[in-house]
């Protein structure tokens, strides 16, 4: 037995241990919240479960001790993108890290694997079926200090990623019981993530969950929003993120190709991917994303799963995503960094006319239903929108965030009983045999042809709501629809039809509270600056100094010269983050490079020098002037 004395010991020595690699190699002072804990359970040969929102520093949890252990790591990954750039990254850092994989020729495959039998890999990244399918030739030469199931939500079929080949990986607890197994997974889905440790037969890992908030990203929606308008909000929101990368999600295929060629004839960078295109292309495009190249990518979801780029600056959804589930997940590639990024929404009645006959289509129609329900109640909200997501993850969160649309421009609230009645009227008097538009018009007295020659110019509630714009319409109808009183009649060509609630209204026993429409054209246009740096960036950055700006632009130039004579990604040599405190502290000299947060010893010696020239010239052509 050890004596608590011994074991508060041993926690210092690990404490002051695993604070002394993280400063030396990754340039960081403190560790984030459970980082720490759930290194120490896999160094005192315990399995652990971690559950972080993408960004929340998972990686370092199986990193660290695996510089700090004998032997070498084992980091399961499913997809080879996902394993390049761990491996580029570690390796910028001086750690030595390595994969095999079919990429690779199978002389360097061996050689990698040599290397490993020497003790000169820590970290060695590798498909679920390659580990399984070579483990036994190799694992009586190395020592195994760790299997690390990265994207550990793939072994479940509750998953929207499950993977049969990571199945297998229950095997690893019986065939190494001495070798402690780290899950990962950034899914918040709750049914997956307890699917986890069962799956992996890993009992008595320990579960270690932070908060899935995402502070530093900026929540907006915008709702009935026309085609035109649409795009002009769009290429405005691109214009006050100039320069930065983002993604722009559309529903089908043909949308993503329409919106990249439009982006593209108005002079944008933008470029299509979805699953329909052949691989080669598709590998090219990722490339030219990742290496900052081409900043804007209009995808379907096909896009993002093994996107580590830690610069995304913002995603649009320009429709509303099938769950709140798939939402979270594609707004959270942005800012992995951990610096401000922005999310937009549009939704609209045709997204959810669109998602419904999808859903209802699909095997699991009542429970794809609800979650789209509770994505239309999310892009309807007129509470925090953060508020909403957290308490969708059953996650407390009791503050308003100030970080979204709601917080910033809260709707208001008013009696629409007499404009209900007047939709409601309209849909009557039409023998619910029309759809949205033509009850728009109806109401705003449209002389549209087919109007005029069925005769609905006669009816009495032609042209009463004219003073109301057609997008505030089609948003009081969609409250309507959503509050029940009115409802889609899907094997019915999308017709209206009054419900009973809506009869109890018509006849004037009951009123309804809506909130006002408000056109969206300044919604979006978050300022970028408005998340206060404190209240997103954890860590130790609260005191700085603003980033000089133009100074940023210089060193992301810096930044991007560095990547190209290096072959790698922009985002694997420094961070935006890493840039942004460069240009608020303005090092000139090699030691105050090296003293900067996130800066460790190997980048120090390998780009102090561009760097800190970068800034002396700036600062030496800004005293000029
Ligand atoms: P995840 O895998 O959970 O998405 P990462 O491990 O990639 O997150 O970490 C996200 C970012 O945060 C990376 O840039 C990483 O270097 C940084 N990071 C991780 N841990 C810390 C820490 N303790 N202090 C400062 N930055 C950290
Ligand atoms: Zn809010």
């Amino acid at each position: 037995m050890h004596s608590d004395a011994t074991i508060r010991q041993q926690n210092s020595d690990l404490t002051s241990r695993a604070l002394g690699v993280l400063h030396r190699f990754y340039g960081y002072n403190s560790f984030y919240p459970l980082q720490f804990e759930a290194i120490q359970c896999v160094m005192q040969g315990n399995d652990a479960v971690v559950l972080m929102p993408t960004g929340g520093g998972k990686s370092l949890c199986f990193q660290i001790p695996a510089l700090l252990s004998d032997g070498c790591t084992i980091v399961i990954s499913p997809l080879l993108a996902l394993m390049k750039d761990q491996v580029d990254n570690l390796q910028g850092m001086g750690i030595p890290a390595a994969s095999v994989n079919s990429s690779q020729s199978d002389s360097f495959n061996r050689e990698v694997i040599e290397q490993v039998y020497a003790g000169r890999i820590k970290l060695l990244y590798i498909s679920p079926e390659r580990l399984l399918a070579e483990i036994d030739q190799w694992s009586s030469m190395i020592k195994i200090s760790l299997f690390a199931i990265d994207e550990a939500h793939c072994i479940s079929q509750w998953g929207h990623d499950f993977r049969p080949e990571y199945t297998q990986l229950a095997t690893l607890r019986q065939r190494f019981p001495g070798v402690p197994i780290m899950a990962l997974t950034a899914t918040a889905d709750r049914l997956t993530r307890d699917d986890i440790a069962r799956q992996l037969d890993i009992p008595n890992a320990k579960l270690f969950m932070t908060s899935f908030d995402r502070p530093n990203i900026t929540l907006n929606v915008a709702g009935n929003v026309s085609g035109n308008d649409k795009m002009k909000m769009i290429t405005r929101f691109i214009d006050s993120h100039s320069g930065e990368s983002g993604i722009i999600y559309s529903l089908r295929r043909t949308d993503t190709e329409k919106m990249a060629t439009r982006l593209r004839s108005l002079g944008y960078n933008a470029a299509a991917f979805h699953a329909g295109m052949p691989t080669r292309e598709k590998e090219a495009v990722q490339a030219a994303f990742l290496n900052d190249e081409i900043p804007i990518i209009c995808a379907t979801i096909a896009f993002g799963m093994g996107i580590n780029k830690s610069n995304v600056r913002w995603v649009i959804h320009s429709n509303m995503p099938k769950s709140i589930e798939c939402y979270y997940q594609e707004i959270g590639r942005a800012g992995r960094d951990g610096m401000p990024a922005t999310a937009l929404m549009f939704y609209s009645f045709a997204d959810v006319i669109a998602l419904r006959s999808f859903a209802q289509e699909s095997g699991q129609s009542s429970m794809n239903m609800n979650k789209l329900k509770r994505m239309q109640q999310y892009a309807e909200s007129d509470v925090c929108r953060r508020r909403t997501l957290l308490s969708y993850f059953n996650e407390r969160y009791d503050h308003d965030c100030g970080n979204c649309d709601v917080c910033l421009n809260p709707p208001e609230r008013f009696d629409a009983t007499v404009w209900c009645q007047m939709a409601l009227s309209a849909i009557v008097r039409t023998n619910g045999s029309e759809g949205i538009t033509a009850i728009i018009d109806i109401l705003r007295g449209s002389a549209r042809t087919d109007i005029v020659a069925k005769g609905y110019d006669k009816l009495r509630t032609y042209g009463v709501g004219r003073n109301v714009s057609f997008a505030a319409w089609n948003a009081y109808l969609l409250q309507m629809l959503h509050l029940g009183i009115i409802d889609v009649a899907y094997d019915d060509y999308n017709h209206l039809r009054v419900t009973p609630y809506g009869w109890e209204i018509l006849k004037g026993s009951r009123q309804v509270m809506m909130s006002r429409f408000m056109p969206r054209e300044h919604a979006a246009a978050t300022p970028k600056n408005k998340a206060p740096r404190q209240a997103t960036l954890q860590g130790t950055l609260q005191d700085m100094p603003p980033a000089d700006k133009a100074l940023f632009e210089l060193l992301k130039k810096t930044r991007l010269e560095i990547a190209r004579a290096h072959k790698v990604a922009p985002y694997i040599v420094f961070s935006d983050r890493v840039l942004d405190v460069i240009a608020s502290q303005c090092p000139t000299t090699r030691e105050e490079f090296a003293s900067l947060y996130g800066v460790g010893e190997k980048k120090t010696e390998m780009y102090w020098r561009p760097f800190t020239n970068t800034v002396k010239n700036y600062l030496a052509e800004k005293s000029s002037k």
